[in-house]
């Protein structure tokens, strides 16, 4: 060999880039095919600029690590991939950029999957400065996820994914061949915007493995993401693998934790939850081997139960792979909790999960509550992980208290944003170090696309008055746009046809009241997609509907839906939907979701159906229909059907909600009706959270409330009940007995 011919195959081992590298501009589908049928090492396929419709991208090639094959965007972020779309990877050094994926949805079930099929995967390649937004299948509960990790070696970057509300995980890696394992993925500095509360399981926003292979190591490393408002279910980040590393991540407010769910040697470390004292907003839940939990900052979290700041489980002895293994020889040291409310350990403790943790240590840990609450809650025996060197300014449980230093100190703002002891009051070593970075939210994602900012749902626009008279409801309506507000003049309004919402609107009448509302289709309000709606100060008569059984106030759309919507009625009065039977309020279709029903300060009166009826998912998958029902000081009289049908079905522990509230409220004559099915004023099935207090019945059917998973907080309190059953609360699937508080209630038999 020569010294010419030495150099260039040095040259080669070395790889320098190949200078036959092309970059080719392709302007539609036939044309990138053309092209990558011949590209070779060093090549980039550029996407023109403007919309690229029905694309289904098959990124397939063999790169080298000097020479990737790359697809671009003419001009990052002008290149919008819509309809019947998505991409797949498969070969090896590939590397794709710039690319935005919204108005449509994927037809198959991922829209960026690092495959071709089973066989043909993609390694040492990349997907960077991408951008997925609202790119959902319109079935809500068509399972999907945006993208699928496989292979080895990739990296999923500075991508944007944002506003998934279908069922299904946002980001997951998979472990299902050998080829996919021990992978080594980086996935950083994505940007993951709001996720709404998806009301079942399947609302993960990052899941790594599957109980199936969760003794396999994954090893991928998950650092510097910013998680914003991630509320899709109880585990923001799902574990489900070995060796994998969570570092210097930040969690705003987002609900729910993450969660050690499987797999060993796990390292969480340098992490930020900020949860802006947010309903339900957690920190790290901890199950299984080996795991490290240290350095990490938590502060405002308010989550309880397997939702709190700190969770460590409760295993099952002898787990089948898919329960709850025993927590052994884990590390949790060195991280800081700031007004975080519930630090819970020995979790799920029951007669199923009865593995104490064991060879564990909480050590070097600080925790400071303004109101010096004992944050901990303590389930089962705890002999089993070594208290040490812990400093606190709250009270702390007798049986761990001598691993706490528990003594008063103040916190000061650090130039980091956290807060830390003032200077003398805590040695340096406890709690987390001085010199953590908190990820700024701009460093991450791409910069030419805006973040997601938090805006509230009604009452944000412009106010127009609206006059008295047939159809004038109709067309303002239609005029109105997101977030205004519609002035009734006192007055008679006519509604002649079906108001469709794709917007949040706010109907208020004067504060006379003195408007009436009629409609003379089955429907008032049909809530789509995007559409709120906000009644304060009107009042609406069902005399003018047709003579026809099922007619509804408010409906949903008759199809799934993928927006949360909201529902607000205030200081309004709702009366005479009896022009035939079954008329109610409000009645939804199955795969639609409300994040809040409110009603306060209100009436409804002669009603054949029910007010609330929140029933539709029957199956028993664990969906529901509403997070949060809250009912405020409402009258409601002769109501034939009940004033909420509520339910959740299922066993799993997935969700959060639903939650019931109803305060300072009266029924009378409810849930009497023939035809009401349930039987009951108020049913109750599988409702997490329940508030009724202060409420007065009269000759009503009783409250029914169905517990079945997730230790219910039922509290009912300080209630009258008059010619009324009392309540019947059942414990379907505990061995325990009712669970549910019940003080202060009086019954009489007659006033
Ligand atoms: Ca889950």
């Amino acid at each position: 060999m020569n010294k010419v011919t030495i150099a260039f195959c040095l040259l080669f081992a070395l790889g320098v880039p190949s200078t036959n590298a092309k970059e080719v501009l392709v302007a539609d589908i036939a044309a990138y095919q053309a092209v990558l049928s011949q590209v070779q090492p060093g090549d980039t396929i550029v996407l023109q600029n403007g919309e690229w419709r029905d694309f289904e991208i098959l990124f397939e090639g063999h790169g080298t690590a000097e020479n990737p094959i790359r697809l671009a965007a003419q001009t990052p972020g002008a290149v919008h991939i819509t309809g019947q779309s998505n991409l797949r990877l498969a070969g090896e050094y590939l590397e794709v950029s710039g690319l935005v994926f919204k108005n449509g949805y994927t037809p198959t079930s991922s829209v960026i999957a690092f495959r071709k099929d089973a066989q043909h995967l993609a390694n040492n390649s990349r997907v960077t400065a991408t951008v997925i937004d609202g790119f959902n299948n319109p079935e809500r509960y068509e399972n999907e996820s945006w993208v699928v990790l496989y292979g080895k070696r990739n990296r999923f970057d500075h991508n944007h994914l944002t506003g998934k509300s279908t069922q299904g995980v946002t980001l997951a890696v998979r472990l299902n061949s050998e080829q996919s394992q021990q992978n080594h993925h980086r996935i950083d500095h994505n940007y993951f915007g709001p996720r709404p509360i998806l009301g079942s399981n399947g609302g993960e926003t990052l899941r790594i493995g599957t109980s199936h292979y969760s003794l396999t190591e994954s090893n991928t490393i998950v650092e510097n993401n910013f998680f914003d408002r991630c509320d899709g279910e109880l585990e923001i980040i799902s574990n489900k693998a070995g060796g994998n590393q969570y570092i210097g991540n930040v969690f705003y407010q987002s609900r729910g934790t993450l969660t050690m769910r499987h797999g060993n040697d796990t390292l969480v470390e340098n992490n930020i939850f900020l949860g802006n004292n947010a309903d339900h907003t957690g920190g790290i839940r901890v199950i299984n081997k080996r795991q490290t939990v240290r350095n990490n900052y938590l502060q405002d979290l308010k989550g309880y139960r397997f939702g709190g700041a700190m969770v460590v489980m409760n295993g099952v002895p002898n787990s089948k792979i898919n329960r709850y293994h025993q927590v052994e020889d884990s590390v949790i040291e060195n991280n800081t909790f700031v007004n975080s409310d519930h630090i819970q350990i020995a979790a799920g403790s029951d007669f199923e999960r009865t593995a104490v943790p064991v060879r564990t240590r909480f050590t070097n840990n600080l925790i400071y509550l303004e109101s010096q609450r004992d944050p901990f809650t303590i389930y089962d025996d705890v002999s089993g992980i070594e208290w040490r060197d812990n400093l606190t300014n709250t009270k702390v449980d007798p049986r761990i208290a001598k691993g706490f230093k528990s003594e008063q100190f103040n916190l000061v703002l650090a130039e980091n944003g956290l807060q830390y002891p003032s200077k003398n009051s805590a040695p340096r070593l406890i709690g987390v170090s001085g010199d953590i970075s908190v990820l700024d939210k701009s460093h991450t994602g791409v910069d030419w696309y805006a973040k997601p900012d938090q805006k509230p749902r009604f009452d944000h626009g412009n106010t127009h008055t609206v006059q008295p008279g047939l159809d004038t409801l109709v067309n303002a309506v239609r005029e109105a746009q997101d977030g205004d507000v519609l002035v009734l003049a006192a007055g008679e309004y006519q509604v002649s046809r079906v108001i469709h919402l794709n917007k949040a609107i706010t109907v208020k009448g004067p504060a006379s009241k003195d408007v009436v509302i009629q409609f003379e289709r089955a429907t008032l309000f049909e809530l789509n997609e995007g559409g709120s709606l906000k009644l304060d100060d009107v009042r609406i008569s069902g005399s003018a509907a047709p003579d026809s059984a099922g007619n509804s106030v408010i409906r949903t759309h008759r199809r799934s839906m993928l927006h949360n919507y909201e529902l607000v009625v205030e200081n309004s009065e709702i009366l005479d939907l009896n022009v035939n039977h079954s008329f109610n309020f409000l009645t939804v279709t199955k795969g639609t979701f409300a994040q809040r029903i409110e009603l306060s300060n209100s009436r409804f009166s002669n009603i054949t159906g029910a007010i609330l009826g929140l029933d539709q998912e029957h199956d028993d998958f664990g969906i529901y229909n509403a997070e949060y029902v809250t009912i405020d000081q409402v009258v409601f009289e002769s109501i034939e059907g009940d004033v909420v049908d509520y339910y959740r079905g299922g066993t799993d522990e997935s969700t959060f909600g639903p939650h019931f509230s109803m305060t300072a409220s009266t029924l009378t004559n409810v849930g009497n009706g023939k035809r009401n099915k349930s039987g009951s004023s108020v049913l109750l099935h599988g409702v997490q959270v329940t508030t009724l207090q202060g409420n007065t019945i009269v000759g009503s059917a009783s409250l029914q409330i169905n517990h079945t998973v997730g230790e219910p907080v039922t509290r009912v309190i300080n209630n009258r009940f008059i010619t009324t059953p009392k309540p019947e609360i059942r414990e379907l699937y505990s061995d325990q007995t009712d669970t549910a508080e019940m003080r202060g209630n009086t019954y009489q038999s007659a006033e």
